[in-house]
Order: structure tokens, then C-alpha cells, then sequence
């Protein structure tokens, strides 16, 4: 997927005449009629994405516009909370390829999915870029690097998954490769392809009950395929984590009936079995109208410890993880910087900009391809933020 164009982000106007060619299930590539057959006969489908010719790209699962992220884009890959790499300070390195979510929970800490209020655009990093700064970092890191590949949405929609997840498994420092997921795109063969490559599932799973997890989810979501899918996970040679998010007035009897599902079937052969989450009232996340108190979940953990004899408040050691020196940040909060805005951001008013080799999150009015003037109001976890 070479580039030597690719540094122009086209976001073109739609038109009905455009023509449209769909790559892997989920981009959706629209190109103006008076191009598209010269780029078609010319060029790869892959290669027409990653380049500067005019065609509007969209996430055919949110319906968003997309953007396509390569090394020759000029994007870099650390800096930003939605795409790439994000180091804080572990031997646990984030990896992020794709945004977009096919569900709409209503404890999405980042309101992802269709019904979404406040999000207008998805990424999707090209995998040899991505494993590239993932073996560069991983190195810095030194040996027992755990890759975890997460994201604003749904991993398993990432459309090169297998090709990063071979790339990620050749890093000589890289020890463990686990993967976050809400499991409805899970079956056998994706169970299977995994299998080579992954060493823990972290399956989100907040209910058993087919109603309340279509309640909570709002999207068509079979919680009998999910629990069907986490067997398969458990017989298999990766170990399963089953994580809940604990949803005050929703789900509160789920849990315990999750706490048994995930000591019947097997998950945790090495890593613990569950890691119950408390719903956390996010500033761009959904509102819930009930919030336990943290004192309120650790007794209802503490409670269902003795009940079960295991343990469920966790920490880093139980995953392995250790903390580790952080990358340098070559950005502080304060600075203030003049630079392009190269392309749309996640939110309404968001653009990104490139400084010193981070993506910065910039609220502006301004289009993309103009400079602008803004100073670094966030920069923890090397994710910077600029107003
Ligand atoms: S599965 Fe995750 S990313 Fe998708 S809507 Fe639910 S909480 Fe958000």
C-alpha cells in the first residue's frame, strides 16, 4: 500500500452519480464518476485508499467518513486516544487500528456505534505501519511487551486484522497478544484464525439474559451466540477474560450470573477469569442515571469473592504487567504551536494536526488544509489535546 500522493486528504461532497466499490466488508469507497474508471484500470482497490485521488471513504458500519492511515499520509501514529499506539508507562502497549462499533451501549464511554451524537469520523491504520511502530516501541520497551488491541469500537472489525496480528507475533520483545471484544462478530473461523496469534480474549459481556443484553446494547445482539462463541474461546488454547461492566438498575442480577457462566466453562487458565468493570460517567461518554460509588462496587466484589472463592478485585501483576519507562513525550501542556490541520477529527469540531511527530486533537473552526494557531491544554499518556 505505497503512497507517494497520499499526504492530500480528499474529503469530497457526495454525489448520487458517484461510483462505489466496497474493500473487506467495511470501507466503502466512493469515487466521482469522471474518475473512476481511470483509477479503477490503473491502480489496486487497496492502492486507490491510501492515495490522493478524489473518492470519499466511509466506514460502512457506522456510515461515517473514514480515514485511512498510512506511513507515506504523514499521520503519525502516537499522540491520539482513537488511532495507533498509546504507552502508559507499562510493559502494556495499546494498539488501535480501526474505530466504529456495530452496538450502542448505553454505557459506551465514548458513544460510539449508529445512534452515536457526537462522532463523525472513523480511522483505520494500515497494518504494516502500525506493526512497524509497534516493534520500534516494543523494543524500547524491552522483552515481556504485551500487545492489547483495543479501540474506539469494535477491534474485529479491523479488515487487515490477520496481517497485523502475524506481523505483531514475530516482535522478538512481544510475549502476549490479547484482544478486547464485544464477541458478536466471533464464530468458529474468526475463533480459529485467532487461536495462531492471540494468547488472552477479553470478551465483553455484561448480561446472559437475551433481553436485558438487547436492552443494553441497543443493536440486533444475540447473547446465546456471544456465550456460545466464549465456550469455544474457553476450550480453545487462548485464555478467556469475561469483563462486565456492572450497570447500577440494568443488570445488577447479570453479574453473578456471569461470575458462574465464567467458572462453568473454563475462562482464566493463566490470567484471572473476570474482570468486573464499574460503569464510569464519562465527559463524551453515555449518561447512566444511576452510579454506584467505588465503595459501593469494591463491597459488592468483596461480597461475591467469599461467595465464589476467587478473586475479582485485580491488579497489574495478575496480568502480568509491570510499569515500564514511558516513551519521551516531545510535547508539554502549554505550548503553543502554529500547524496544518491535515484531517477531520473523531468529534464535531475536532481536526487533527502533526507536531514534532504526535497527532494532536485540535478544536477548531477551521477546515482542513488551513493552519491554525492553539496551545496543548492535555498531554497525559501522550495523548495530546489543544484548543
Ligand atoms: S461494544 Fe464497546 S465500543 Fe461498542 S458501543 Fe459498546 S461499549 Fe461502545
Amino acid at each position: 500500500m505505497r503512497s507517494s500522493q497520499s499526504k492530500k486528504i480528499f474529503t469530497e461532497s457526495f454525489k448520487d452519480e458517484d461510483k462505489i466499490f466496497v474493500l473487506r466488508n467495511l470501507i466503502e469507497v466512493r469515487i466521482p464518476l469522471k474518475h473512476y474508471n481511470r483509477l479503477r484500470k490503473k491502480y489496486s482497490n487497496e492502492y486507490i485508499i491510501s492515495f490522493g485521488e478524489p473518492k470519499r471513504i466511509l466506514n460502512r458500519v457506522t456510515g461515517r467518513d473514514l480515514v485511512f492511515i498510512t506511513k507515506e499520509s504523514g499521520i503519525p501514529l502516537l499522540g491520539s486516544a482513537s488511532f495507533g499506539l498509546i504507552d502508559r508507562g507499562t510493559n502494556l502497549i495499546q494498539v488501535r487500528p480501526v474505530t466504529g462499533c456495530n452496538l450502542n451501549c448505553i454505557f459506551c464511554s465514548v458513544d460510539e456505534g449508529r445512534m452515536t451524537k457526537s462522532l463523525i469520523t472513523d480511522y483505520v491504520v494500515e497494518p504494516d505501519y502500525l506493526a512497524e511502530k509497534l516493534k520500534e516501541i516494543a523494543k524500547f520497551k524491552g522483552d515481556g511487551v504485551e500487545a492489547h488491541i483495543d479501540g474506539q469500537g469494535e477491534p474485529l472489525f479491523y479488515p487487515y486484522l490477520e496481517e497485523l496480528l502475524s506481523q505483531i507475533k514475530k516482535i522478538r520483545e512481544v510475549d502476549i497478544i490479547s484482544i478486547q471484544t464485544n464477541g458478536t462478530l466471533l464464530n468458529e473461523e474468526m475463533i480459529n484464525m485467532l487461536e495462531n496469534y492471540v494468547t488472552r480474549v477479553n470478551l465483553s459481556l455484561s448480561a446472559v439474559n437475551p433481553e436485558i443484553g438487547k436492552k443494553i446494547h441497543r443493536a440486533r445482539y444475540s447473547a446465546d451466540k456471544v456465550i456460545e462463541s466464549a465456550k469455544m474461546i474457553a476450550d480453545s488454547k487462548m485464555d478467556l477474560l469475561i469483563a462486565p461492566v456492572w450497570l447500577p438498575g440494568y443488570n445488577d442480577g447479570e453479574i453473578r450470573n456471569i461470575v458462574e457462566l465464567a467458572l462453568e466453562i473454563g475462562a482464566g487458565k493463566k490470567f484471572p477469569p473476570l474482570g468486573i468493570q464499574k460503569y464510569i460517567s464519562y465527559k463524551h461518554g453515555r449518561k447512566l442515571k444511576k452510579v454506584a460509588s467505588f465503595r459501593e462496587f469494591y463491597r459488592n466484589l468483596r461480597h461475591m469473592e467469599e461467595e465464589y472463592g476467587i478473586k475479582l478485585i485485580l491488579n497489574l501483576k495478575e496480568f502480568g504487567m509491570e510499569k515500564r519507562q514511558k516513551i519521551r513525550q516531545p510535547i508539554r501542556k502549554g505550548e503553543r504551536f502554529r500547524a496544518r490541520l491535515v484531517c477531520e477529527g473523531r468529534m464535531h469540531g475536532e481536526k487533527i494536526a502533526i507536531v514534532r511527530d504526535r497527532v494532536v486533537t485540535v478544536k477548531s473552526k477551521r477546515n482542513v488544509g488551513e493552519i491554525e494557531s492553539f496551545e496543548i491544554v492535555r498531554s497525559k499518556d501522550g495523548i495530546f489535546l489543544a484548543y
